[in-house]
């Protein structure tokens, strides 16, 4: 019936939005973000090698020591860092689209704990333009200061 499916067509749109919208507070941010922001604001994106293995391209900023380590597609040193390392570092932010992921919530946050950080990246990568202040699906973030 023709009401039966738009409403499951509705259900997975819902579910499909549903994966992609990020976290806006993880357990990690009070203790897990120590990287100086105003360090990346020149960043230059080419320079940046996996720390691990010199891979180049589209690396994760460790938000606990500011070390770039490759992804899960390369081969996982910042998942390995992120779960696995001495002093856990859960919190990195992809260069390739600036997105911030914590790899023991194992999802995507978008909180005002990592704007700083994030906006650094932004302003390095697309010539000082700021990074909008809201999350991808339209919320308004407020300002925690
Ligand atoms: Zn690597
Ligand atoms: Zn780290
Ligand atoms: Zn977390």
């Amino acid at each position: 019936m023709a009401s039966n499916s738009s409403k499951e067509n509705a259900e997975s749109f819902l579910e499909a939005a549903a994966a992609v919208v990020p976290l806006t507070w993880c357990p990690h941010l009070a203790d897990s973000v120590h990287v100086q922001h105003e360090r990346f604001e020149r960043l230059d994106f080419e320079s940046t090698l996996c720390r691990d293995c010199d891979a180049k391209g589209e690396n994760w900023l460790c938000l606990g020591c500011g070390e770039f380590r490759c992804s899960r597609y390369v081969k996982e040193h910042a998942v390995l860092h992120g779960l696995h390392s001495n002093e856990p570092h859960p919190l990195a932010v992809s260069l390739a689209d600036l997105s911030c992921w914590c790899y023991v919530c194992d999802d995507y946050v978008d909180a005002p704990e990592v704007y700083d950080i994030r906006n650094a990246l932004h302003k390095a990568k697309f010539n000082g333009e700021e990074m909008p202040k809201r999350t991808d699906y339209g919320r308004i973030v407020l300002e925690m200061k």
